[in-house]
């Protein structure tokens, strides 16, 4: 990609109502665009990251046997009467008249929905277990959206669904689905831990939320620095500095809340009667569980804990491209010519390879402003290719969580990336 034609130009200025570190640095970057309070255009670059965040949300899925498919976002609102959420979910949905003066609702879940693909679809014990996820747009009618991505009223969520005949089956699932959720956490360069949550409007009796370490984070935890214990500061007992599962030391940390998984039990299936038939013949509602992430949110968590004072640090497996090429000028007409090629080359040799790679192509921007962007942008490696660099058959490569500049081969540049 050159970036001269990229659309989403960097800025120097901060959004007016910017509160979080993420919102001020993926807009000034030009990943993401405010259209109105809580809505927000991803541009192409802040594209990129999100579907590089849902493949691997998608691996980490489909490899436990999950579907993906599709709901609509218009439902009815009869529908969500049979769960008796249609007035009590938090927040409310957004609720309009369609032109036929039927009540549609714009969902902000989708448990009434799945459940009723799976009362016309389950009928026996041997329809179950199964699991259905999606990756969709959501809406939320906040009565206060700030922080850019992190609270938003519109919004892209993988939602997951799981069916089983009983409480040990789910419990084996959604032991499957936290560490999978872990996995997840980890490919995109964050560290969470899952906390035990309330259940809220979703329901059932068992929840976790997974806590991604950010100092910029607004809640506080509790860490213990022997065993697995985690927990949110609100829900400890007071001034309780030892851990209650095996007495060592505890640890304060911020944190962000990011996905939120549940054991629902028959919340959904009895009111809206999706049963079974089990093996003894008899009628039975059918036990189910579900799994949030909203991918927004995780993009902009990503960036909560990497980042620093010059701009945003992509993790590789995320980043919108892997390799930033900044060719320099020279005031010499033919070693600009040289540098330009060499340039080129590069890129080229880079992107037959399947390397996705940004090259600063813009005549009117200095070194200066050249490099000040490639570090706000924050992709992973940042190959300067300069008069100085070329007398050597040369470029200077870096990497952006680092200050070690090195000077390379061109072909060892193209190598290493590859590796
Ligand atoms: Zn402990």
């Amino acid at each position: 990609m050159f970036q001269s034609t990229l659309l989403g130009k960097t800025s120097k200025h901060s959004p007016r109502d910017a509160e979080s570190i993420s919102h001020i640095l993926l807009t000034r970057s030009g990943y993401i665009q405010q259209l109105m309070s809580g809505v927000y255009s991803l541009l192409p670059m802040g594209f990129r990251v999100h579907k590089n965040i849902e493949n691997i949300i998608r691996e980490e899925l489909n490899i436990l046997g999950c579907q993906e498919l599709l709901m609509p976002s218009l439902q009815p609102a009869n529908l969500w009467m049979e769960s008796n959420r249609w007035d009590t979910i938090d927040p409310p949905l957004f609720k309009f008249e369609d032109r036929h003066k039927k009540i549609i609702g714009l969902a902000s879940t989708h448990e009434e929905v799945i459940t009723d693909l799976a009362r016309t679809h389950v009928h026996s014990y041997r329809d179950l277990p199964f699991s259905a996820y999606q990756i969709q747009t959501k809406f939320r009618n906040e009565m206060r959206s700030t922080s850019g991505l992190l609270r938003v009223r519109e919004f892209i969520m993988k939602d997951l669904y799981s069916f089983h005949r009983t409480e040990e089956d789910l419990d084996i699932f959604y032991e499957a689905i936290k560490a999978a959720y872990a996995r997840i956490y980890q490919r995109c360069g964050i560290r969470a831990v899952p906390i035990r949550a309330s259940s809220g409007s979703i329901g059932g009796n068992f929840s976790h939320e997974f806590a991604c370490i950010a100092p910029t984070g607004e809640d506080k935890i509790a860490l213990c620095s022997s065993c697995d214990f985690a927990a949110n500061f609100e829900t400890m007992e007071q001034g309780q500095t030892v851990c209650p599962q095996c007495g060592a030391v505890l640890t304060t940390e911020s944190a962000i809340e990011n996905g939120h998984i549940f054991k629902l039990g028959t919340k959904y299936s009895e009111p809206l009667h999706a049963t079974f038939v089990n093996e003894d013949g008899i009628k039975k509602p059918i036990i189910m569980g579900c799994y949030g992430i909203g991918v927004g949110r995780l993009l902009a968590t990503v960036i909560e804990t990497n980042h620093d004072e010059n701009g945003m640090i992509w993790p590789v497996a995320i980043a919108p491209f892997a390799a930033h090429i900044i060719p320099l000028t020279s005031s010499d007409d033919a070693i600009q010519t040289r540098i330009s090629n060499e340039a080129k080359k590069l890129y080229e040799t880079l992107f037959s390879a399947g390397i996705e790679t940004l090259f600063d192509d813009r005549s009117d921007a200095t070194a200066g402003e050249k490099f000040k962007d490639a570090d706000l942008i924050g992709l992973p490696h940042r190959i300067v290719i300069s008069e100085k660099t070329l007398a050597q058959d040369s470029g200077e490569w870096k990497e952006r969580a680092s200050k070690e500049i090195k000077i390379l081969r061109l072909s060892d540049i193209v190598s290493l990336m590859k590796s």
